[in-house]
């Protein structure tokens, strides 16, 4: 498998917000989101075999993981992986675009796909892994204007997804003010998320590793 990094933090976001955690990034994402923040992940990284990882998270004091990239679900191996980090006890949750089949992904791994936007530009296209969502994932849109909010209420109303998942929606940072985002979402009385990247605030956004 191929990881950019392994590091033991704050998770800054999802409705695990504030628990303390193993990230496991890995590198290379078929994606190029206009405010990717984690470009630094596509290329580059070191090999690593499953039980080099389980023995690296394992190193860290908490049984919370988050598999994330770049996107994971990119490596061959993440199902095996993620069933093994099941296995010795570890609450697993994966963040993915959601563009990609998940059907291998293990029961009991939660699921943070996003909905990507017009803005991000690299828009949904194709709704059937959204579909799929189902208790204990959450669906997160990053949120880069007032037209990509009403878009993204448009395709939630469709799938019908507020009450199955947790909606969460962040502001594209330097695009849309986290006020803004408020009063879109206040104004639309659907029952949704403001979501604030929590490891941005603590060590600023520019940080890696935290
Ligand atoms: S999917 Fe994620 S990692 Fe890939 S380009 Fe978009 S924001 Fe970056």
């Amino acid at each position: 498998m191929r990881v950019t990094e392994i590091f033991y933090s704050v998770q800054g976001e999802s409705t695990h917000a504030g628990r303390p955690c193993v990230f496991v990034r890995f590198t290379g994402c078929d994606l190029r989101c206009q405010y990717c923040d984690t470009a630094y992940s596509f290329y580059g990284g070191k090999a690593m075999t499953r039980a080099e990882i389980l023995d690296e998270v394992a190193r860290h004091p908490t049984k919370f993981v988050c598999l994330t990239g770049g996107e994971p679900v990119l490596q061959k191996e993440l199902p095996e992986l993620a069933q093994e980090l099941l296995d010795r006890g570890y609450d697993v949750s994966l963040e993915t675009h959601g563009q990609r089949p998940l059907d291998r992904i293990p029961r009991g791994v939660k699921k943070i796909v996003d909905l990507k936007t017009p803005g991000s530009q690299e828009p949904h296209t194709d709704f059937r892994e959204l579909e799929r969502l189902t208790a204990g994932d959450e669906l997160k849109v990053v949120v880069c204007s007032e037209s990509d909010f009403h878009w993204a209420v448009g395709v939630i109303d469709r799938l019908d997804l507020w009450t199955r998942v947790p909606v969460l929606f962040s502001p594209s940072q330097g695009q849309v003010h986290p006020k803004a985002l408020s009063e879109w979402l206040l104004a639309s009385g659907r029952t949704a998320r403001l979501q604030l990247q929590l490891h941005k605030l603590i060590w600023g956004p520019d940080v890696r590793g935290v």
